[in-house]
C-alpha cells in the first residue's frame, strides 16, 4: 500500500527536523534553559526546606525556654503558698522547702529561691535587730543610705557563699529590679526584670542577670485593685538567674549545628543582649557581614517582658547531601542535554555521509553514463566512416559496372574491359577495408598464444623478404642485428614491424636524398625500445596522437585505410607496451615502440 501523501510529507519533516545541524544546537540550548530553570527550581526548593526547618528549630527553642520559665514561676507560687500556709515562715523552714524542691537537680540555672521583705524606714533599724540576733551580727541592710523604701532579702537558699553576698541586699533600690518589683506588686503576677548583674557576681566569669518576683500580700486583705495590692505587700518571693546557667543544656541534642542569641528588648541590639550562645564577644543580629544564611527572629513573652531569640544556622547545618541536590539537577541535566546534542548531531553528520556517498554515486554514474555516451559517439562515428569508406569504392564500381553493360551492349567490349580495372580497383579497395577491419577486431583477442621471440630471426625475416620488394626502388633498409627477445604473439608482433614498415615505405619517401629506413633497439631497464626511422616528409606535431586514431589519414592519395596504425597500436598494447612518435616535417619520421623485457612480461603472466 502507498503511504498516503499526508503522512509522508509529516515524516519527512521530522526526518529532516532530525537531522539538520540547526536542530542538534537549537535542541541544546532549549535543553540547557531547561536544565537551568531545573537547577533554579531545584535550588530555592532546597533553600526553603532549610529555611523552614531552621524556623521548626526555632519554635521549639522558645517553647523550651518558656516551659523552663513556667516551671521556674511554679516554683515561687509554691513559695508564696508556703506563706500564706503558716502564720510565721522561720529561715530553717524555708530551708527546708527549697531542700525539697531539689532545683539543682530538677531546676537548672535557678539560682536560688529567696525571700525579699518590704521594710518601711522606720521599722528599718528593729528590722536589723531582729535578723542580728538570729545569729547574723554584722546583718545590715544595703546599700547603706537614706530611702523612703527599703527591701530587705531575708531569706536566699541555698544560703551558700554566693548567695550570701546577696543577704540583705536593698533590690528596691536599683531602678531595673525595682521597676519589676513594683510592675509584680502593681499586678499581682510574676514578673521579670531587665537585664541586671546579680549581686551575686564576683569578678569571676561574670554573667548577666534577671530576677523572677511574686508579690507576696498579707493575709485576708483585699487585693482586687492596684491600690490595694499596693497597701498589702509585704514583699517577694523571688528567684535570681545566671542567664548563661539558665541556658546552658537548652539546646536540645541534635541542634549542634545551630546557635542563637537572647535579648531582653523588643529590638534587639549589643545593649539589650542576654546572652549568645557562641562564646566569643561577636553578635551576628543585625551584622550585615557577618549575616548567617539562614535565620530566624522569634519574640517571646515572659513575666511581663518581652523577648527577642536571634536564631541561625552554622556552617553544617544543611547537610552537603542537600546542598548538592540543585548541583546534581544541573550536572545531570548538562549530561543529558550534551547527550541528546551529540546523539542528534550524529545523526546529521550520518546523513551528510549518506548524501556525499550518494553524490559520489551520481556523480560515478554520471562519468559512466557520459563514457557511453561517448563510446556511443565513437561508435555513430565508426559506422558512419565504415559505411562512407565502403561506399565510395562501391558507388565507383556500380557506376563503373553501369558504363561497362552500357559499353558491352553496344558492343564495345575494348572499352568495357578498360573500364573493368576500375572495378577491381574498387573492389579491391574495399576488400582491403574489410580486411582492415577484421584484422582490427581481431588484434586484442586474449586467447592468442604468447611465447618468448627471438626477434633477430622475426626482424631478421621481415627485412630480407622487404629488401626483395626494394630492389630497383631507391630505398635503403638498414636493419640492426642484435635484437633483444621479447615475450608476445608471433605474428601480431609481426603485424606491427609490418605495418610500420610498409608505411615507411609508402610515406617515408625520399625522392631527393634517396629513402633511407633504418631499424634498431636500445635494452632499458624494464623494457627493450625498438624504433623505425625514415627520412620523408615527416608529421606535423598536431598529429602525433591522432594519427594512431582509427580513419586518420594525412594524404589523400587514397592509398590507406588510415586503420593500420590504429591496429598496431591495439597489438603494441596487448603487449603491454606503448608507441610513440617523433618527427619534425621534412626531416623524417622515428616511430618508436616499447615492450616489457622477457622478465618484466613473465612476472607479470
Ligand atoms: P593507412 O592505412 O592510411 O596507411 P595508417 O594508420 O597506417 O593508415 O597511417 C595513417 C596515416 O599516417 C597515413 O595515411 C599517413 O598519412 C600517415 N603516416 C603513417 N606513417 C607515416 C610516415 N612514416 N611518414 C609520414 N606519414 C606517415
Amino acid at each position: 500500500m502507498k503511504p498516503s501523501p499526508k503522512g509522508s510529507l509529516k515524516q519527512n519533516i521530522v526526518e529532516t527536523f532530525f537531522q539538520k545541524q540547526t536542530t542538534a544546537w537549537s535542541i541544546l540550548i532549549f535543553s540547557l534553559v531547561l536544565t537551568a530553570l531545573a537547577w533554579y527550581i531545584a535550588d530555592h526548593a532546597v533553600e526553603k526546606r532549610i529555611s523552614e526547618r531552621l524556623h521548626f528549630q526555632s519554635l521549639d527553642l522558645v517553647t523550651a525556654i518558656k516551659k523552663r520559665m513556667l516551671e521556674y514561676e511554679m516554683v515561687l507560687h509554691s513559695g508564696i503558698g508556703l506563706f500564706k500556709a503558716s502564720s510565721e515562715v522561720t529561715r530553717d523552714e524555708w530551708k527546708t522547702f527549697v531542700e525539697n524542691i531539689e532545683i539543682q537537680k530538677f531546676f537548672p540555672g535557678i539560682q536560688g529561691i529567696g525571700f525579699s521583705l518590704m521594710v518601711p524606714p522606720d521599722q528599718k533599724e528593729k528590722h536589723e535587730k531582729e535578723i542580728q540576733a538570729e545569729g547574723f551580727p554584722h546583718f545590715k541592710i544595703n546599700p547603706k543610705g537614706e530611702r523612703d523604701m527599703y527591701s530587705s532579702i531575708v531569706f536566699l537558699e541555698p544560703f551558700d557563699w554566693r548567695n550570701q553576698r546577696a543577704f540583705g541586699y536593698d533590690m528596691y533600690s536599683q531602678a531595673t529590679r525595682r521597676a519589676a518589683m513594683e510592675r509584680a506588686r502593681d499586678t499581682g503576677e510574676a514578673a521579670i526584670s531587665g537585664r541586671v548583674t546579680l549581686v551575686q557576681e564576683t569578678d569571676k566569669d561574670v554573667q548577666y542577670g534577671f530576677l523572677l518576683y511574686l508579690p507576696l500580700y498579707q493575709k485576708g486583705k483585699p487585693v482586687n485593685s492596684v491600690k490595694e495590692r499596693r497597701a498589702s505587700l509585704i514583699g517577694f518571693v523571688y528567684s535570681p538567674f545566671r542567664i548563661k546557667d539558665l541556658m546552658s543544656g537548652i539546646l536540645l541534642a541534635g541542634q549542634g549545628d545551630i546557635s542563637f542569641e537572647l535579648y531582653d528588648s523588643n529590638s534587639p541590639s549589643p545593649k539589650t543582649v542576654l546572652y549568645n550562645h557562641e562564646n566569643t564577644g561577636r553578635l551576628l543580629y543585625g551584622d550585615k557581614n557577618l549575616k548567617p544564611r539562614y535565620d530566624d527572629l522569634q519574640k517571646i513573652t515572659i513575666g511581663g517582658r518581652v523577648w527577642s531569640i536571634y536564631l541561625y544556622a552554622k556552617p553544617g547545618f544543611s547537610s552537603s547531601s542537600e546542598k548538592s541536590q540543585p548541583l546534581i539537577v544541573a550536572f545531570g541535566g548538562i549530561l543529558v542535554d550534551v547527550l541528546l546534542f551529540f546523539i542528534i548531531l550524529s545523526i546529521s553528520r550520518r546523513k551528510k555521509l549518506a548524501e556525499s556517498i550518494a553524490n559520489e554515486m551520481t556523480s560515478e554514474l554520471q562519468e559512466k553514463t557520459q563514457e557511453l555516451a561517448r563510446s556511443n559517439d565513437q561508435l555513430e562515428q565508426f559506422v558512419y566512416t565504415v559505411s562512407h569508406d565502403l561506399k565510395s569504392p562501391l558507388v565507383t564500381s556500380m557506376g563503373f559496372i553501369g558504363i561497362i553493360n552500357d559499353l558491352a551492349r553496344k558492343g564495345e567490349y575494348e572499352k568495357a574491359l578498360e573500364k573493368l580495372d576500375k572495378v577491381v580497383v574498387a573492389n579491391q579497395r574495399m576488400g582491403q577495408l574489410i580486411n582492415d577491419l577484421l584484422e582490427l577486431s581481431r588484434v586484442g583477442r586474449v586467447d592468442l598464444e604468447k611465447k618468448t621471440l627471438d626477434m633477430n630471426v622475426l626482424i631478421g625475416n621481415l627485412c630480407k623478404e622487404k629488401e626483395k620488394e626494394l630492389k630497383g626502388k631507391n630505398i635503403t633498409l638498414i636493419c640492426e642485428e642484435n635484437f633483444p627477445d621479447i615475450y608476445g604473439n608471433g605474428s601480431r608482433v609481426l603485424q606491427i614491424f609490418e605495418n610500420l614498415l610498409s608505411n615507411a615505405m609508402k610515406y617515408g619517401k625520399n625522392s631527393k636524398e634517396g629513402s633511407k629506413i633504418s631499424i634498431g633497439s636500445e635494452e632499458k631497464k624494464n623494457e627493450v625500445v625498438f624504433y623505425m626511422s625514415d627520412n620523408g616528409i615527416g608529421i606535423a606535431k598536431e598529429f602525433h596522437e591522432k594519427i594512431f586514431g582509427l580513419f586518420q589519414r594525412l594524404d589523400n592519395s587514397g592509398e590507406g585505410t588510415g586503420i593500420g596504425l590504429a591496429i598496431t597500436k591495439k597489438a603494441v598494447e596487448f603487449h603491454g607496451g606503448r608507441i610513440w612518435l617523433e618527427s619534425k616535417q621534412g626531416e623524417g619520421t622515428t616511430f618508436y615502440v616499447a615492450f616489457p623485457t622477457v622478465e618484466k612480461s613473465n612476472e607479470v603472466h
